[in-house]
């Protein structure tokens, strides 16, 4: 990118909200510094409890930043509590929806008020937060909004409107809930996607509740997009070009800007000050890497369901035996919190029985974890970051979508880009153990992973120096949204 911009103390001041979930925070954070190796000053909003969660994983000081890089906080409206786990995603949504407005407006007005500071010139808000563009609008300054989600899952969530007025949700009751239904009823009408089924839809539209809170709120969060001034996402025209084209005619102008996390491994030294502040709610066990490089090329598998998929009892322990069948090597992290309600513990005869080729740990730098040259393979719930990370780092997938976008990021993988391979969400240990063989040695594997190769060095070109198509998109939104406008 470009030189600074800003070099005396009259910085631009932007300042971003993620919605406060880890798969949103990381890429937002990325954003954040990207922005403060152009010149701004940076103020990042987590919730409260999220505030407290940093501090309690990453040590008290963990959140002082720096003089141009201030981290703030507000309540997101859930009942107070130290727990250290995922929130409930419905009701965080339904909360941060009807609560967050009047504190971060406070917070915007002292910020203003403080002599310290420069004032606010701009927010970058994710998509799922967009009561922030009250505040922008009453400000009078510009607003950005960042979608997190895949380009395609964003394309589906600005079709729900028409799931509901065909008639497809909400289901009219849970005996449409088949495997059959959602296999064989055939969407055609979301421009550009084609062989789309009912089940590759986000999940939120297979509900039977008229009232439900997810389909509104993502009614409501489309809807509203339309008053930003530019809309980015992590993805890159490669990648998605066709879908993020579509939207051009329905949002305000859409952006490709990832994968943001390359773009910030170039900026940003790793060793900065700003290359060191995480945004990892958990603490990354780092010994995996280690452990990583006492092993041959492309030998291990990697299995992580990222930081709100949980499973039962029963899916965990077919995971286990599953991985333990394939006979390979494998580093599983297993979340403290990966267990609805109970301890995550695998059979200890599972790990007796895998101990001399496997490595667990509860959270893990999954970046670098997937960029290591000895994982050879993904198994993921297809968040749309873990995505990106795999692709970017050629790596193939076993696909087991879990929830929200991830249905929609698993049908891409699967048919569209050639990275991935899908097992059934009721998961069977032989299952796993097979298609666990064939990513690693099989000939569909080898095929995989030639074409995740070929989408990592598209990925590198969109985030080539001066160059890259996200690069300039990244530039052409600081320069004409960001600076200057009111
Ligand atoms: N992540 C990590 N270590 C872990 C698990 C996840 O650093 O052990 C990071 C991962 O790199 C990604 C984010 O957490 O950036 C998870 O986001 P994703 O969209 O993949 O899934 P979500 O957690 O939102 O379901």
């Amino acid at each position: 990118m470009g030189s600074q911009i800003v070099h005396n103390s009259q910085k631009p001041h932007v300042v971003c909200v993620p919605y406060p979930a880890q798969g949103h925070i990381n890429p937002m954070m990325k954003v954040a510094k990207l922005l403060h190796a152009r010149g701004f000053h940076v103020t990042f909003v987590n919730t409260v409890y999220n505030h407290n969660r940093f501090l309690r994983s990453r040590g008290s000081n963990a959140l002082e930043g720096l003089p141009s890089f201030r981290f703030e906080s507000i309540p997101d409206g859930l009942p107070e509590t130290d727990m250290d786990a995922t929130q409930d995603i419905t009701a965080l949504c339904e909360s941060t929806m009807k609560n967050c407005l009047a504190p971060f407006r406070e917070l915007l007005q002292q910020i203003n008020a403080g002599d310290n500071v420069p004032p606010v010139s701009c927010i970058v808000s994710d998509g799922c937060m967009s009561f922030t563009l009250d505040v922008a609008e009453e400000l009078g300054v510009p607003e950005v909004l960042f979608w997190t989600t895949s380009g395609c899952a964003f394309l589906a969530y600005l079709h729900f409107y028409l799931f509901i007025e065909k008639g497809l949700s909400p289901l009219k009751d849970e005996s449409y809930l088949t495997k059959e239904y959602l296999d064989d009823t055939v969407i055609d009408f979301i421009p550009t996607m084609k062989n789309l089924k009912l089940k590759d839809i986000p999940s939120f539209i297979r509900t039977t509740n008229p009232d439900d809170v997810m389909i509104n709120f993502a009614l409501h969060e489309t809807e509203r997009a339309k008053r930003a001034s530019a809309i980015i996402l992590n993805t890159f025209d490669d990648l998605e070009h066709d879908v993020v084209q579509t939207m051009q005619s329905i949002l305000p102008p859409v952006y490709s800007v990832g994968p943001l996390h390359l773009l910030a491994n170039r900026e940003i030294e790793e060793g900065s000050e700003i290359g060191m502040m995480s945004s990892n709610l958990w603490k990354e066990e780092m010994e995996c890497l280690d452990w990583l490089d006492t092993k041959t090329k492309n030998s291990v598998i990697y299995i992580n369901f990222g930081s709100i998929t949980v499973l039962s009892v029963k899916q965990l322990v077919e995971f286990a035996w599953g991985l333990a069948g394939s006979g390979k090597e494998f580093l599983w992290v297993i979340r403290p919190d990966l267990v609805a309600g109970e301890e995550a513990v695998v059979p200890p005869e599972f790990l007796t029985e895998t101990k001399d080729r496997s490595m667990l740990a509860s959270w893990c730098p999954q970046e670098k974890v997937l960029s290591h040259p000895a994982i050879g393979g993904f198994l993921t719930h297809c968040g749309w970051n873990s995505i990106l990370e795999s692709l970017s780092s050629g790596v193939p997938m076993v696909c087991w979508p879990f929830f929200a976008d991830q249905q929609m990021n698993c049908k891409f993988c699967c048919d569209e880009w050639d990275v991935g391979i899908e097992i059934g969400g009721d998961v069977k240990r032989e299952e796993v153990e097979t298609v666990v063989r064939e990513l690693m040695d099989g000939e569909k594997g080898k095929k995989m992973r030639q074409k995740a190769v070929e989408w990592r060095r598209l990925a590198r070109g969109a985030t080539e120096h001066k160059l890259g198509s996200s690069v300039v998109n990244f530039e052409t939104v600081i320069s004409k949204y960001l600076v200057g406008q009111k």
